[in-house]
């Protein structure tokens, strides 16, 4: 029998993270949030939700701390960060910890979401020395055309239940390269993990000397987020989480003509073609459909398999999806943690049960495990439904481990089955065809803001530009040339010819 952590020693670990990080839960003591652990279920701490006061104070200090910051030379910005990626790295088991109390994830995940905020540090002490514009030819004799790019002010970060900690440090450790500060809202079912990141990220100021205030943590639920949303001093507002959230978000913002930047569901697909290595392709179908308990939103919900392998395919799926090591987190060799909470179970069963109406079969899992055990808790073995046609609830996410295998003939087929959704996030080829891998990378190929080859839909790497098409809200974030998002361009034109000439030929001489 699988034996699930009692929720005394959740805390106890809970408490013993925090305490090295340098976080007193105590100090937050009060009503508004209460951080609880999926593990079992249990509450852990009470804790004070930030009123509308509070949120305009902290975003007044955080403009203050940025009227400095932004003229500290950005590579004097990105040497903050890199003492805050050796705090990470020194603190990666209790942050790890906290991830996997508050979020459900297993070890390892927990270890690589940690792993992703140290990358980025990383990445960012480069960018310091990197924010390049670019100076163009000038069509006026005597004249430089150039453009320069400046820090852009306080950025507001809205963050998911789902990557606690990695989603704020990508845009934290690019942001104050930038020479911005930030106010960060995280999801009120993650409190302790953003009141340990925010305590590494203060010492790692204070050790270097930079104002303070640079980051601050607003604790509460959606009418917090909305206050700092609506904030006239925050221009970027970057905000991940569901496409209900973007969509009351992105009007609010747009209405005071500040920026967002929206990170939001994903409904993703990979296709599976005939000449698939499919040890490979069910590999990492399993990853991607049941890791995080189906938690991420790059999880693989469709998978899209050419009629000639179908079958075969899902008799290994099923086979793997019914051995899947399924329990406590904190215990090696569980491989599929818990649910956040009763309401993501009960859309699991929902989608399970509207996906049989619609025509499907359960080729394996759905069913609710260690119940006896935990009974607050929500375990559950992941589901395989065998679909008809890409019905309804296929082209929903319901934010559980459920994938849909839908079968195709030929490319053209699969190509508009897989972008017949609203979302458009990350997407994936299994194929050994060159030729056919190139037409889904092509233009009129998938439609998402990541495709792969090989290579299934989550698990992305901090140097590329994250982020997706259509519903999931456009925005870009972390590597690449993400960072421009956070800065104000400046074009300048300097005139070194001693005479005034107009562009385009225009003579006001009279
Ligand atoms: P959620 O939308 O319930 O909450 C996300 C955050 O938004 C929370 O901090 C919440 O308090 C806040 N919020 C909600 N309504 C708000 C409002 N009106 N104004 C301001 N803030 C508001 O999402 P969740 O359940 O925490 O996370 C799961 C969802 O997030 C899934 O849809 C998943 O696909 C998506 N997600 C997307 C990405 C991405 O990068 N595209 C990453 C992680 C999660």
């Amino acid at each position: 029998m699988t034996a699930i952590s009692a929720t005394e020693e959740v805390r106890a670990r809970v408490e013993t993270a925090l305490k090295r990080c340098g976080v007193d839960p105590a100090a937050f003591a009060g009503d508004g949030v209460t951080a609880r652990t999926p593990v079992t279920g249990a509450p852990l701490f009470d804790l004070r939700a930030h009123g509308p006061a509070e949120v305009d104070r902290a975003v007044d200090a955080a403009h203050e701390a940025f009227l400095t910051w932004r003229t500290t030379p950005a590579p004097v910005r990105g040497a903050l960060v890199k003492r805050f990626g050796a705090l990470l790295s020194e603190h990666r088991q209790d942050l790890a910890a906290l991830v996997t109390a508050e979020a459900g994830k297993i070890g390892s995940e927990a270890l690589g979401e940690v792993q992703e905020m140290i990358d980025v540090c990383d990445f960012a002490v480069g960018l310091s020395r990197q924010l390049y514009g670019r100076t163009m030819p000038s069509e006026r004799p005597g004249h430089r055309l150039m453009e320069t790019w400046h820090p852009l002010g306080v950025v507001g970060v809205i963050s998911a239940f789902n990557f606690p900690v990695a989603v704020w440090a990508w845009n934290a450790a690019v942001a104050l390269v930038c020479g911005d500060t930030v106010v960060w809202k995280p999801s009120e079912l993650t409190p302790l993990t953003a009141l340990a990141c925010a305590a590494l990220l203060d010492r790692a100021a204070a050790e270097s000397d930079a104002p303070p205030h640079l980051n601050q943590v607003l604790l509460g639920g959606a009418e917090t987020g909305a206050r700092l949303v609506d904030s006239p001093l925050v221009p970027l507002v970057s905000a991940t989480g569901s496409t209900r959230m973007g969509r009351e978000v992105g009007p609010r913002v747009a209405a005071r003509f500040g920026r967002s930047l929206l990170e939001l569901g994903g409904n993703n697909a990979a296709v599976i073609a005939p000449s698939a290595d499919l040890d490979l392709a069910v590999d990492a179908a399993v990853f991607a459909a049941a890791g995080t308990a189906g938690q991420r939103c790059t999880t693989l919900r469709r998978l899209i398999v050419h009629q000639d392998v179908v079958d075969d395919v899902t008799d290994r799926l099923s086979a793997a999806f019914r051995v899947l090591p399924v329990g406590d987190p904190f215990r090696d060799g569980t491989l599929v943690g818990p649910l956040v909470h009763g309401a993501a179970h009960a859309a699991m069963r929902a989608a399970v049960e509207r996906a049989v109406a619609q025509g499907g079969s359960v080729l394996a899992g759905g069913e609710r495990e260690l119940a006896d055990l935990a009974p607050d808790a929500h375990y559950v073995r992941p589901a395989l439904v065998r679909m008809p046609a890409q019905t309804e609830v296929v082209r929903e996410e319901t934010f559980a481990p459920v994938l849909y295998v839908l079968s195709y003939r030929d490319f053209a087929e699969a190509v508009e089955l897989h972008n017949g959704v609203p979302h458009g996030l990350s997407s994936g080829i299994f194929t050994r065809d060159h030729g056919e891998a190139e037409r889904f990378l092509a233009a009129d190929g998938a439609d998402c803001g990541i495709v792969n080859v090989n290579i299934g839909t989550s698990g992305a790497e901090i140097g590329g530009a994250f982020g997706g098409e259509k519903d999931t809200g456009g925005g870009r974030e972390s590597g690449s040339d993400a960072w421009r998002a956070y800065m104000r361009r400046a074009t300048n034109t300097v005139n070194f010819s001693g005479r005034v000439a107009l562009a385009q030929g225009v003579d006001f001489s009279g």
